[in-house]
């Protein structure tokens, strides 16, 4: 269990996601399930690929224990960056959560063929969107075991 943050070390979640709404329900929704998470955000696949690979303007930014990413952004969208990332043997070890408001079967197959590790509907209602973020912590931060940290990044 060397891999599960403690108390030295929170889990880093990159959301990558463009609807400031959106942004800061997820925000509230960690925050008030009091879970011990470092969040990051970027608004479209671009920047989500930069913050990955440490480019300008994310030089230094934490690898992260995995990411929550939304479908449909402006100048790269969730299908793009998870193509890129499967592509990339620097990246294709990082979990991946879709986190869309998208249901459509054809999103949800595209997205498990590129082997996202799950796809979530974000609910709109606040308490069952809570209830999705508790859930979603507990299993990745405690069942999960995680990949060690810089992976083949040597
Ligand atoms: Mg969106």
């Amino acid at each position: 269990m060397t891999n599960q943050p403690n108390s030295h070390q929170l889990g880093k979640i990159l959301l990558v996601e463009d609807n400031e709404n959106d942004v800061i329900l997820t925000r509230a929704a960690f925050k008030r399930a009091k879970l011990a998470i470092d969040l990051y955000h970027v608004e479209n696949g671009q920047a989500c690929l930069d913050f990955l690979r440490k480019r300008d303007p994310y030089a230094d930014a934490p690898t992260p224990d995995l990411i929550l990413l939304d479908l449909n952004m402006p100048i790269l969208d969730g299908r793009e960056v998870l193509q890129q990332m499967v592509a990339d043997d620097k990246l294709n070890h990082l979990p991946v959560v879709i986190l869309t408001t998208s249901a459509e079967e054809k999103d949800i197959l595209t997205m498990y063929k590129l082997r996202c590790s799950s796809y979530i509907v974000k609910p709109i209602d606040f308490d069952q969107f809570m209830r999705v973020v508790h859930d979603f912590a507990d299993y990745w931060f405690t069942v999960v075991v995680l990949p060690p940290k810089e992976t083949r990044r040597t």
